[in-house]
Protein backbone atom coordinates (compact mmCIF):
# COMPACT_ATOMS: atom_id res chain seq x y z
CA UNK A 1 0.00 0.00 0.00
CA UNK A 2 1.39 3.89 -0.40
CA UNK A 3 -0.07 7.27 1.08
CA UNK A 4 0.29 10.37 -0.79
CA UNK A 5 -0.75 13.28 1.63
CA UNK A 6 -1.28 15.94 -1.15
CA UNK A 7 -2.30 18.69 1.37
CA UNK A 8 -1.77 18.99 4.94
CA UNK A 9 1.79 17.60 5.47
CA UNK A 10 3.28 20.90 5.34
CA UNK A 11 0.19 22.79 7.38
CA UNK A 12 -3.09 23.34 8.72
CA UNK A 13 -6.00 23.39 6.07
CA UNK A 14 -7.03 21.58 2.94
CA UNK A 15 -6.47 17.62 3.94
CA UNK A 16 -5.97 15.69 0.60
CA UNK A 17 -4.72 11.92 1.48
CA UNK A 18 -4.53 9.18 -0.92
CA UNK A 19 -4.68 5.50 0.17
CA UNK A 20 -3.57 3.25 -2.59
CA UNK A 21 -3.90 -0.52 -2.96
CA UNK A 22 -2.29 -2.41 -6.39
CA UNK A 23 -6.07 -2.43 -6.89
CA UNK A 24 -7.81 0.87 -5.81
CA UNK A 25 -7.30 4.25 -4.98
CA UNK A 26 -9.04 6.19 -2.25
CA UNK A 27 -9.08 9.43 -1.21
CA UNK A 28 -9.43 10.99 2.46
CA UNK A 29 -11.27 14.74 2.99
CA UNK A 30 -10.77 16.62 0.10
CA UNK A 31 -10.59 20.44 1.60
CA UNK A 32 -10.15 23.65 0.66
CA UNK A 33 -7.16 25.87 1.97
CA UNK A 34 -8.06 27.69 4.67
CA UNK A 35 -8.95 31.86 4.25
CA UNK A 36 -6.04 34.12 3.93
CA UNK A 37 -5.74 37.76 4.72
CA UNK A 38 -5.70 39.90 1.64
CA UNK A 39 -2.02 41.85 1.75
CA UNK A 40 -3.57 44.68 -0.15
CA UNK A 41 -7.16 45.49 1.70
CA UNK A 42 -6.43 43.71 4.66
CA UNK A 43 -9.29 41.78 4.59
CA UNK A 44 -9.54 37.67 4.94
CA UNK A 45 -10.38 36.00 1.90
CA UNK A 46 -11.26 31.99 0.53
CA UNK A 47 -9.01 30.03 -1.43
CA UNK A 48 -9.66 31.02 -5.21
CA UNK A 49 -11.15 27.71 -7.21
CA UNK A 50 -7.46 27.52 -8.60
CA UNK A 51 -5.74 27.59 -5.38
CA UNK A 52 -7.96 25.11 -3.83
CA UNK A 53 -8.24 22.36 -6.53
CA UNK A 54 -5.48 19.64 -6.24
CA UNK A 55 -4.12 18.46 -9.94
CA UNK A 56 -4.08 14.68 -8.91
CA UNK A 57 -4.61 12.01 -11.56
CA UNK A 58 -8.23 10.63 -12.03
CA UNK A 59 -9.52 12.87 -9.85
CA UNK A 60 -10.47 15.37 -12.94
CA UNK A 61 -9.15 13.49 -15.60
CA UNK A 62 -7.63 10.02 -16.81
CA UNK A 63 -5.67 7.61 -14.73
CA UNK A 64 -4.36 4.23 -15.24
CA UNK A 65 -6.13 3.36 -11.96
CA UNK A 66 -9.12 5.55 -11.57
CA UNK A 67 -9.57 7.10 -7.97
CA UNK A 68 -12.58 4.98 -6.44
CA UNK A 69 -13.83 6.70 -3.41
CA UNK A 70 -13.35 10.37 -1.92
CA UNK A 71 -14.19 9.59 2.18
CA UNK A 72 -15.09 12.56 4.12
CA UNK A 73 -14.07 12.86 7.92
CA UNK A 74 -16.44 15.94 8.84
CA UNK A 75 -18.17 19.03 7.39
CA UNK A 76 -15.99 21.98 8.00
CA UNK A 77 -14.45 23.43 4.61
CA UNK A 78 -10.97 22.61 5.05
CA UNK A 79 -12.26 18.86 4.56
CA UNK A 80 -14.56 18.90 1.90
CA UNK A 81 -14.70 22.22 0.75
CA UNK A 82 -12.77 21.79 -2.46
CA UNK A 83 -15.04 19.33 -3.26
CA UNK A 84 -17.34 22.58 -4.51
CA UNK A 85 -14.58 24.40 -6.86
CA UNK A 86 -15.09 22.24 -9.78
CA UNK A 87 -17.12 18.70 -10.32
CA UNK A 88 -14.90 16.06 -10.24
CA UNK A 89 -14.70 12.74 -12.14
CA UNK A 90 -18.70 11.61 -12.09
CA UNK A 91 -17.31 7.72 -11.52
CA UNK A 92 -16.01 8.89 -8.18
CA UNK A 93 -18.22 7.94 -5.24
CA UNK A 94 -17.93 10.52 -2.37
CA UNK A 95 -19.22 8.89 1.12
CA UNK A 96 -20.30 10.82 4.06
CA UNK A 97 -23.28 10.51 6.53
CA UNK A 98 -26.63 11.55 5.68
CA UNK A 99 -26.00 14.64 8.13
CA UNK A 100 -22.87 15.61 6.68
CA UNK A 101 -24.87 15.88 3.19
CA UNK A 102 -27.67 18.10 4.65
CA UNK A 103 -25.16 20.29 6.47
CA UNK A 104 -23.04 20.60 3.29
CA UNK A 105 -25.94 21.60 1.09
CA UNK A 106 -27.70 23.99 3.78
CA UNK A 107 -24.25 25.96 3.95
CA UNK A 108 -23.88 26.57 0.32
CA UNK A 109 -27.19 27.38 0.05
CA UNK A 110 -26.37 30.19 2.57
CA UNK A 111 -23.39 31.75 0.47
CA UNK A 112 -23.93 34.28 -1.94
CA UNK A 113 -22.04 32.33 -4.77
CA UNK A 114 -24.40 29.31 -4.30
CA UNK A 115 -22.36 26.23 -5.86
CA UNK A 116 -24.05 22.95 -6.46
CA UNK A 117 -22.41 19.82 -5.08
CA UNK A 118 -21.87 17.66 -8.39
CA UNK A 119 -21.19 14.38 -6.71
CA UNK A 120 -22.46 10.92 -6.54
CA UNK A 121 -22.48 10.91 -2.68
CA UNK A 122 -23.35 7.72 -0.71
CA UNK A 123 -23.24 7.25 3.03
CA UNK A 124 -21.53 5.59 5.52
CA UNK A 125 -22.75 4.89 9.40
CA UNK A 126 -20.54 4.64 11.90
CA UNK A 127 -19.32 1.32 13.09
CA UNK A 128 -20.35 0.57 9.90
CA UNK A 129 -17.40 -1.19 8.02
CA UNK A 130 -17.64 -0.48 3.91
CA UNK A 131 -15.42 -1.80 0.96
CA UNK A 132 -14.23 0.09 -1.81
CA UNK A 133 -11.87 -2.61 -4.31
CA UNK A 134 -9.91 -4.57 -1.58
CA UNK A 135 -9.95 -1.35 0.18
CA UNK A 136 -12.48 -2.05 3.99
CA UNK A 137 -13.45 1.29 5.42
CA UNK A 138 -14.47 1.27 9.25
CA UNK A 139 -15.68 4.90 10.41
CA UNK A 140 -15.42 5.97 14.22
CA UNK A 141 -17.40 8.65 15.15
CA UNK A 142 -14.86 11.62 17.22
CA UNK A 143 -15.45 14.52 19.67
CA UNK A 144 -14.98 17.37 17.50
CA UNK A 145 -16.50 20.90 16.89
CA UNK A 146 -18.20 19.80 14.14
CA UNK A 147 -21.93 18.51 13.68
CA UNK A 148 -20.39 15.19 13.42
CA UNK A 149 -16.57 14.01 13.14
CA UNK A 150 -15.34 10.84 12.09
CA UNK A 151 -11.88 8.93 12.19
CA UNK A 152 -11.37 5.96 9.62
CA UNK A 153 -9.82 2.49 10.14
CA UNK A 154 -8.77 1.32 6.56
CA UNK A 155 -8.06 -2.20 5.91
CA UNK A 156 -6.34 -3.65 2.68
CA UNK A 157 -3.50 -6.05 1.79
CA UNK A 158 -2.94 -7.17 5.49
CA UNK A 159 -1.87 -3.62 6.27
CA UNK A 160 -4.47 -1.26 8.70
CA UNK A 161 -4.02 2.38 8.77
CA UNK A 162 -5.82 4.92 10.58
CA UNK A 163 -6.57 8.35 9.71
CA UNK A 164 -7.74 10.56 12.54
CA UNK A 165 -9.84 13.21 10.95
CA UNK A 166 -10.07 16.29 13.33
CA UNK A 167 -10.43 14.86 17.06
CA UNK A 168 -10.18 16.19 20.66
CA UNK A 169 -11.39 14.41 23.92
CA UNK A 170 -11.63 17.39 25.77
CA UNK A 171 -15.40 18.70 24.63
CA UNK A 172 -19.57 17.24 24.52
CA UNK A 173 -18.48 13.88 23.08
CA UNK A 174 -16.05 13.04 24.96
CA UNK A 175 -17.06 9.31 25.00
CA UNK A 176 -16.78 9.36 21.57
CA UNK A 177 -12.77 9.34 21.95
CA UNK A 178 -13.43 7.10 24.96
CA UNK A 179 -14.92 4.18 22.24
CA UNK A 180 -12.55 4.81 19.98
CA UNK A 181 -9.43 3.90 22.47
CA UNK A 182 -11.15 0.89 23.82
CA UNK A 183 -11.92 -0.84 20.02
CA UNK A 184 -9.56 -3.33 19.12
CA UNK A 185 -8.14 -2.45 16.21
CA UNK A 186 -5.37 -4.78 16.14
CA UNK A 187 -1.84 -4.12 15.34
CA UNK A 188 -1.90 -0.74 13.61
CA UNK A 189 0.77 -0.40 10.66
CA UNK A 190 0.52 3.50 9.94
CA UNK A 191 -1.62 6.17 12.47
CA UNK A 192 -1.94 9.29 10.31
CA UNK A 193 -2.94 12.06 12.83
CA UNK A 194 -3.98 15.62 13.01
CA UNK A 195 -2.07 18.08 15.38
CA UNK A 196 -3.52 21.66 15.16
CA UNK A 197 -2.90 21.94 18.93
CA UNK A 198 0.21 19.77 19.39
CA UNK A 199 2.01 22.84 20.44
CA UNK A 200 -0.43 22.81 23.90
CA UNK A 201 0.29 19.91 26.14
CA UNK A 202 -3.15 20.42 28.11
CA UNK A 203 -5.50 22.80 28.46
CA UNK A 204 -9.06 23.56 29.46
CA UNK A 205 -12.08 21.10 28.68
CA UNK A 206 -15.62 22.40 27.05
CA UNK A 207 -17.44 21.87 30.34
CA UNK A 208 -15.01 24.47 31.93
CA UNK A 209 -14.91 26.91 29.80
CA UNK A 210 -18.86 26.97 29.59
CA UNK A 211 -18.63 27.67 33.52
CA UNK A 212 -16.39 30.55 32.98
CA UNK A 213 -18.58 31.87 30.50
CA UNK A 214 -21.52 31.45 32.87
CA UNK A 215 -19.44 33.24 35.75
CA UNK A 216 -18.79 36.34 32.99
CA UNK A 217 -22.52 36.68 32.63
CA UNK A 218 -24.36 36.00 35.72
CA UNK A 219 -25.27 39.35 37.47
CA UNK A 220 -24.46 41.20 34.11
CA UNK A 221 -26.69 43.24 32.16
CA UNK A 222 -25.13 43.60 28.50
CA UNK A 223 -25.93 40.98 25.58
CA UNK A 224 -23.29 38.13 25.58
CA UNK A 225 -21.92 37.66 22.19
CA UNK A 226 -19.78 34.64 21.15
CA UNK A 227 -18.03 33.63 18.06
CA UNK A 228 -19.90 30.51 17.01
CA UNK A 229 -19.95 28.87 13.78
CA UNK A 230 -23.26 27.84 12.77
CA UNK A 231 -22.53 23.86 13.20
CA UNK A 232 -20.61 23.98 15.85
CA UNK A 233 -23.18 22.24 17.93
CA UNK A 234 -21.84 21.10 21.16
CA UNK A 235 -20.78 24.94 21.52
CA UNK A 236 -24.69 26.08 20.76
CA UNK A 237 -25.77 23.19 23.50
CA UNK A 238 -23.38 24.98 25.64
CA UNK A 239 -24.61 28.15 25.37
CA UNK A 240 -28.27 27.00 25.61
CA UNK A 241 -27.33 25.42 28.91
CA UNK A 242 -25.72 28.90 30.25
CA UNK A 243 -29.39 30.80 28.93
CA UNK A 244 -31.00 28.26 30.98
CA UNK A 245 -29.21 28.92 34.20
CA UNK A 246 -28.56 32.70 33.69
CA UNK A 247 -32.50 32.96 32.91
CA UNK A 248 -31.43 34.72 29.12
CA UNK A 249 -32.23 33.88 25.85
CA UNK A 250 -30.65 32.00 22.88
CA UNK A 251 -31.12 34.11 20.16
CA UNK A 252 -29.85 31.99 17.12
CA UNK A 253 -30.51 33.25 13.33
CA UNK A 254 -32.56 31.03 10.71
CA UNK A 255 -29.51 28.47 9.32
CA UNK A 256 -28.45 27.72 12.93
CA UNK A 257 -31.83 26.90 13.72
CA UNK A 258 -32.29 24.66 10.85
CA UNK A 259 -28.82 22.63 11.24
CA UNK A 260 -30.08 22.44 14.66
CA UNK A 261 -33.55 20.75 13.42
CA UNK A 262 -32.38 18.94 10.39
CA UNK A 263 -29.56 17.16 12.73
CA UNK A 264 -32.27 15.78 15.08
CA UNK A 265 -34.70 14.64 12.66
CA UNK A 266 -31.98 12.48 11.06
CA UNK A 267 -30.94 11.38 14.36
CA UNK A 268 -34.06 10.58 15.46
CA UNK A 269 -34.58 8.74 11.86
CA UNK A 270 -31.87 5.83 13.17
CA UNK A 271 -33.42 6.08 16.39
CA UNK A 272 -30.11 8.79 18.46
CA UNK A 273 -32.81 11.20 20.13
CA UNK A 274 -29.83 13.78 20.50
CA UNK A 275 -29.97 16.59 23.34
CA UNK A 276 -29.32 19.85 21.59
CA UNK A 277 -31.48 22.90 21.85
CA UNK A 278 -33.83 23.08 18.64
CA UNK A 279 -37.64 24.78 17.89
CA UNK A 280 -39.31 22.62 21.56
CA UNK A 281 -36.29 24.93 23.54
CA UNK A 282 -38.52 27.29 25.25
CA UNK A 283 -35.82 30.15 25.84
CA UNK A 284 -34.63 29.63 22.24
CA UNK A 285 -35.63 32.66 19.51
CA UNK A 286 -34.82 33.35 15.87
CA UNK A 287 -33.63 36.70 14.83
CA UNK A 288 -34.93 38.03 11.23
CA UNK A 289 -31.44 38.49 9.37
CA UNK A 290 -30.20 37.64 5.84
CA UNK A 291 -29.56 33.87 6.80
CA UNK A 292 -33.22 33.73 8.40
CA UNK A 293 -34.72 35.38 5.02
CA UNK A 294 -32.31 33.34 2.96
CA UNK A 295 -33.74 30.19 4.60
CA UNK A 296 -37.39 31.09 3.96
CA UNK A 297 -36.95 31.47 0.16
CA UNK A 298 -36.17 27.59 0.25
CA UNK A 299 -39.32 25.45 -0.40
CA UNK A 300 -37.27 22.54 0.37
CA UNK A 301 -37.45 23.46 4.24
CA UNK A 302 -40.37 25.72 4.08
CA UNK A 303 -41.91 22.99 6.70
CA UNK A 304 -39.13 23.96 9.00
CA UNK A 305 -39.38 27.37 8.30
CA UNK A 306 -43.01 27.18 8.98
CA UNK A 307 -42.05 25.89 13.01
CA UNK A 308 -39.61 28.58 13.09
CA UNK A 309 -41.80 31.21 12.58
CA UNK A 310 -43.78 31.49 16.44
CA UNK A 311 -40.23 31.66 17.61
CA UNK A 312 -38.82 34.84 15.66
CA UNK A 313 -38.43 37.87 17.36
CA UNK A 314 -38.28 41.57 16.14
CA UNK A 315 -35.05 43.59 16.65
CA UNK A 316 -37.49 46.38 18.69
CA UNK A 317 -37.84 42.97 20.93
CA UNK A 318 -33.38 42.34 20.64
CA UNK A 319 -33.25 46.14 21.22
CA UNK A 320 -35.00 46.48 24.41
CA UNK A 321 -33.97 42.54 26.12
CA UNK A 322 -30.59 42.96 25.79
CA UNK A 323 -29.78 42.01 29.27
CA UNK A 324 -30.98 38.58 28.89
CA UNK A 325 -29.70 37.85 25.52
CA UNK A 326 -26.86 35.96 25.01
CA UNK A 327 -25.95 35.44 20.68
CA UNK A 328 -23.72 33.08 18.50
CA UNK A 329 -22.27 35.33 15.50
CA UNK A 330 -20.25 34.25 13.02
CA UNK A 331 -18.09 35.91 10.06
CA UNK A 332 -19.69 39.16 8.45
CA UNK A 333 -22.12 39.45 11.85
CA UNK A 334 -21.35 42.90 12.04
CA UNK A 335 -23.58 44.07 8.97
CA UNK A 336 -26.91 42.94 10.48
CA UNK A 337 -25.64 43.95 13.97
CA UNK A 338 -25.01 47.19 12.96
CA UNK A 339 -28.16 47.57 10.92
CA UNK A 340 -30.18 46.66 13.79
CA UNK A 341 -28.87 46.84 17.22
CA UNK A 342 -26.46 49.51 17.75
CA UNK A 343 -26.65 49.74 21.12
CA UNK A 344 -23.84 48.00 22.95
CA UNK A 345 -23.65 48.76 26.74
CA UNK A 346 -22.49 46.55 28.59
CA UNK A 347 -22.18 43.83 26.00
CA UNK A 348 -19.51 41.15 26.09
CA UNK A 349 -17.84 39.04 23.55
CA UNK A 350 -16.45 35.67 24.01
CA UNK A 351 -14.42 34.15 20.96
CA UNK A 352 -11.94 31.14 20.91
CA UNK A 353 -8.46 32.48 20.15
CA UNK A 354 -6.91 30.11 18.57
CA UNK A 355 -9.45 29.01 15.74
CA UNK A 356 -11.51 31.92 15.46
CA UNK A 357 -9.27 33.42 12.33
CA UNK A 358 -9.26 30.13 10.56
CA UNK A 359 -12.87 28.83 10.29
CA UNK A 360 -14.09 31.29 7.61
CA UNK A 361 -13.40 34.73 6.14
CA UNK A 362 -14.97 37.78 7.40
CA UNK A 363 -14.23 36.46 11.36
CA UNK A 364 -11.37 38.83 11.24
CA UNK A 365 -13.68 42.09 10.20
CA UNK A 366 -16.55 41.07 12.80
CA UNK A 367 -14.03 40.75 15.40
CA UNK A 368 -12.09 44.45 14.85
CA UNK A 369 -16.02 45.86 14.32
CA UNK A 370 -16.56 44.65 18.21
CA UNK A 371 -13.04 45.98 19.09
CA UNK A 372 -13.74 49.34 17.45
CA UNK A 373 -17.01 49.44 19.63
CA UNK A 374 -15.02 49.37 22.98
CA UNK A 375 -16.72 45.75 23.61
CA UNK A 376 -13.37 43.92 25.31
CA UNK A 377 -12.83 40.58 23.76
CA UNK A 378 -12.62 37.82 26.16
CA UNK A 379 -10.53 34.63 24.73
CA UNK A 380 -11.79 31.48 25.64
CA UNK A 381 -9.63 28.54 25.15
CA UNK A 382 -11.33 25.33 24.41
CA UNK A 383 -10.20 24.26 21.05
CA UNK A 384 -11.95 22.06 19.01
CA UNK A 385 -8.46 20.11 18.47
CA UNK A 386 -6.91 17.52 20.65
CA UNK A 387 -3.91 18.95 23.18
CA UNK A 388 -1.38 17.04 22.80
CA UNK A 389 -1.83 14.82 25.95
CA UNK A 390 -5.02 13.67 23.83
CA UNK A 391 -2.57 12.31 21.16
CA UNK A 392 -0.15 10.92 22.74
CA UNK A 393 -2.74 9.24 24.73
CA UNK A 394 -4.19 7.96 21.12
CA UNK A 395 -0.82 6.68 20.04
CA UNK A 396 0.08 4.80 23.56
CA UNK A 397 -3.13 3.07 22.72
CA UNK A 398 -2.93 2.32 19.40
CA UNK A 399 1.14 2.09 19.22
CA UNK A 400 1.00 2.38 16.00
CA UNK A 401 4.70 1.03 13.74
CA UNK A 402 4.47 4.65 11.91
CA UNK A 403 2.65 8.04 12.57
CA UNK A 404 2.09 10.47 10.17
CA UNK A 405 1.29 13.92 11.60
CA UNK A 406 -0.64 16.49 9.12
CA UNK A 407 -3.04 19.42 9.68
CA UNK A 408 -0.31 20.93 12.11
CA UNK A 409 2.56 23.47 12.43
CA UNK A 410 4.11 21.86 14.97
CA UNK A 411 6.08 18.41 13.71
CA UNK A 412 8.66 18.40 15.53
CA UNK A 413 6.92 17.96 18.72
CA UNK A 414 6.14 14.78 16.87
CA UNK A 415 9.68 14.03 16.29
CA UNK A 416 10.73 14.86 19.15
CA UNK A 417 8.24 12.91 21.54
CA UNK A 418 7.47 9.48 19.46
CA UNK A 419 11.35 9.43 17.72
CA UNK A 420 11.96 7.75 14.79
CA UNK A 421 8.28 6.31 14.43
CA UNK A 422 7.29 9.52 12.70
CA UNK A 423 7.35 10.17 8.63
CA UNK A 424 7.36 13.91 8.26
CA UNK A 425 6.06 14.03 4.89
CA UNK A 426 6.40 16.91 2.40
CA UNK A 427 2.74 17.65 0.29
CA UNK A 428 3.39 15.28 -2.19
CA UNK A 429 5.36 12.90 -1.08
CA UNK A 430 4.93 8.94 -1.19
CA UNK A 431 5.51 6.53 1.76
CA UNK A 432 5.48 3.27 1.36
CA UNK A 433 3.23 0.98 3.61
ZN1 LIG B 1 -12.50 20.38 11.76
Amino acid sequence: MKIIVYRGAEGIGGNCIEVRSKKARILLDYGSPLPKIDPVSHRSVEATPEETILDIPGLYGNSSIPISAIVISHTHKDHYGALFAKPINPGIKVFMTEIMEDVMRITAKMSRDYKKLDADINYFRKGHRFVIGNIGITPYLMDHSASESFAFLIESEGKKIIYTGDYREHGNKANAFKQFLAADMGPIDVLITEGTQAEVEKGPTEQTVMEDIEGLVRGKTGTLYVMCSGQNIDLLTSLAGIARNTRRYLVVDGYAALVLERLKALARKQGVELRIPGLDTEYLKIIDNNATKRISQMTEYSETYGRMRPKMVSWEWVRGDQGRLIIPVRANAQQWIDENIKDFRGAMLVYSMWEGYREEAGLHETLEYFRARGIGAVPIHASGHAYFSTIRKLIENKRPRCIIPVHTEHPEKFTETFGNRVRVLKDGAELDV
